[in-house]
C-alpha cells in the first residue's frame, strides 16, 4: 500500500482537504486507474482519494481538484480520475434538469416510513440492515464501518446497495435515507441517482448484481460471502423521467447594490463571485442538514459541516483582514429574513445550489424576501453553467466533453 499517509481523521477544513489532495496527487494519475475498484477496509482506503467530503461541500471544488491533477498528470493517465470527479458534476445537473426525482424520491420515503410505523417485521427487518445484524459478513461490516467512519468505499457502496434492495428485498429509498444520514459526503444528486443505478432506474432495465467472486476478488479475499446467493437483479420499475427543463440562474450580480454574502453547506469556497468581501455589508450561513433526512443527519455528519462552515468563517474573516460589519449563522430561514431585515441590505448573494434541501431553503427565503424589496442573488459558477446543461442523456455521452468542460474550470477563479 503506496499511499498510506491518508489519514482516518475528517478534519472538516480547506486545509486538511488540500493536504490530502496533495497527498493523493501521485496516486491519481495510472495507478488509480488499476487499483481503485479494491476495497482494504476502514482506515486502509489507500486507492481512492478519499476527497469526497471536501468535495461535496466545495471546501475544494470539483474545477480546483482536477487542474491540480492535470499539473502533477497528463489528461491521458489521469483520465480515470477525472472522469470519476466528473460523475459528481454530470449527478447534479443531471438532477438540476429534472428536479421531480428529488421530489418523488422524497415523498416515496415519507410513506415508506409510514409503513414501517405499522409493520413490525418491516422494522425488524431494516433495523438488523443498518445495524449490522443481518448475518452477512461483508454486509454488516460495511454498514457499521459506515456508521462508524461516516465513509465507504465506492464498490462498497454498490456491493452493499445491491443487496440492500435484491437479497434482502428492503426499498432502495430506505437505503438512500441511510446513506444520507451518515455519509460525510451524503449528497443529494450522487446518492439518490447512484442508488437508482443500482435498482435499475437509472440506466432503465439494467440494474447492478453483487457477485460474490466479484466482493471476494476486490476486498483480496477478506469476504467470501458463500452468505449470499444473489443471481440475478430485476431492474425494479418507476414512471418515466421527467422532461429536462431550462436551468434558469445568473453567472454575475449587481456590485453596485447593498449587498451581503450568503453561504450554504453546497459551496464553500465563494471566491469566484469575486470577493473581496470587504464589499458585502455582511456576511451570513444557512445551514439546511436537517432537511438531508426526516430522522435527521448522525452527530459526525452534522460536526462535519458546523466545522466546515466554521473554518470558512475563518477564511472570510481573513480575506476581509477586518471583522464583517453583521454577520449571522443559522439554520432558520426566518431568523436570515428578520437578520437581512436589519441590516438594510438590498440583495443577498449566494452560489448557486443544486436540488437539495439547501435549494428548498433558499426557494422559501426567496419568496419571504420578496415583499421586503431585498432580492436573493443565485450565482452558478461558470463551469456548472456550462457542465449542467448538458447532463440530457447517458454519463457516456457527457464524458465526451470533459475535455471541453475544463477549458471551462479556469473561469471558477478564487477561492
Ligand atoms: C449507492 C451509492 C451511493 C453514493 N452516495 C454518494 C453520496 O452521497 N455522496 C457522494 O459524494 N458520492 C456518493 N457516491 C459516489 C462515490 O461512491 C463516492 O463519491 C466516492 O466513493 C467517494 O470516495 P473518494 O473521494 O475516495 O472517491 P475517488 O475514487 O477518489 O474519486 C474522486 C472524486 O470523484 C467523485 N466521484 C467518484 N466516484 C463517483 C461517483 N460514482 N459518483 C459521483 N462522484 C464520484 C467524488 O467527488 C470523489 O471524491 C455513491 C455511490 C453509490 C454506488
Amino acid at each position: 500500500m503506496k499511499n498510506s499517509k491518508i489519514s482516518s481523521i475528517w478534519l472538516p477544513t480547506r486545509d486538511e482537504g488540500l493536504r490530502r489532495l496533495e497527498t493523493f496527487l501521485p496516486y491519481a494519475g495510472r495507478e488509480y486507474a488499476r487499483l481503485r475498484n479494491f476495497d482494504d477496509g476502514p482506515g486502509r482506503h489507500a486507492h481512492v482519494s478519499t476527497l469526497s467530503p471536501w468535495i461535496r461541500h466545495r471546501l475544494l471544488p470539483e474545477s480546483e481538484v482536477v487542474s491540480a491533477v492535470l499539473k502533477r498528470h497528463r489528461f491521458q493517465a489521469a483520465e480515470k480520475f477525472i472522469q470519476e470527479v466528473f460523475w459528481r458534476t454530470y449527478w447534479k445537473g443531471w438532477l438540476e434538469l429534472r428536479p421531480g426525482v428529488w421530489q418523488r424520491y422524497q415523498s416515496d420515503l415519507e410513506q415508506i416510513m409510514d409503513r414501517l410505523e405499522r409493520d413490525d417485521d418491516f422494522q425488524d427487518r431494516l433495523s438488523r440492515a443498518i445495524s449490522g445484524g443481518t448475518g452477512i459478513s461483508c454486509f454488516d461490516e460495511w454498514a457499521n464501518e459506515l456508521t462508524g467512519t461516516g465513509y465507504l468505499h465506492n464498490h462498497s457502496r454498490m456491493w452493499f446497495a445491491s443487496i440492500w434492495i435484491f437479497w434482502l428485498g428492503l426499498p432502495w429509498q430506505l437505503g438512500a435515507d441511510f446513506f444520507l444520514r451518515h455519509l460525510l459526503d451524503g449528497d443529494p444528486a450522487s446518492n439518490t441517482l447512484s442508488w437508482r443505478w443500482v435498482a435499475g432506474l437509472q440506466t432503465r432495465g439494467k440494474a447492478y448484481l453483487a457477485r460474490p467472486d466479484n466482493i471476494s476478488r476486490f476486498t483480496r479475499g477478506r469476504f467470501r460471502p458463500n452468505d449470499v446467493a444473489l443471481v440475478k437483479a430485476p431492474p425494479i420499475s418507476g414512471p418515466p423521467d421527467p422532461t429536462p427543463r431550462q436551468i434558469d440562474a445568473r453567472t454575475d450580480w449587481n456590485r453596485t447594490r447593498r449587498t451581503a454574502l450568503l453561504l450554504t453547506e453546497d459551496d464553500l469556497s465563494p471566491g469566484f463571485l469575486g470577493l473581496p468581501v470587504n464589499g458585502f455589508e455582511g456576511f451570513a450561513t444557512l445551514n439546511s442538514l436537517h432537511g438531508q433526512s426526516p430522522l435527521g443527519v448522525s452527530n459526525m455528519v452534522a460536526a462535519f459541516v458546523n466545522g466546515a462552515f466554521s473554518d470558512t468563517w475563518g477564511r472570510i474573516r481573513s480575506v476581509a483582514g477586518r471583522p464583517i460589519g453583521h454577520d449571522l449563522q443559522t439554520s432558520s430561514v426566518d431568523n436570515l429574513v428578520d437578520w437581512a431585515r436589519r441590516t438594510q441590505i438590498e440583495q443577498l448573494v449566494t452560489p448557486y445550489s443544486p436540488v437539495g434541501p439547501a435549494q428548498g431553503a433558499l426557494d422559501i427565503l426567496e419568496r419571504k424576501l420578496a415583499p421586503l424589496g431585498i432580492d436573493l442573488v443565485r450565482v452558478l459558477r461558470p463551469s456548472d453553467a456550462m457542465a449542467w446543461p448538458r447532463a440530457t442523456h447517458g454519463f457516456f455521452r457527457f464524458r465526451q466533453q470533459i475535455p471541453s468542460l475544463i477549458k471551462q474550470h479556469n473561469k471558477d477563479i478564487g477561492r
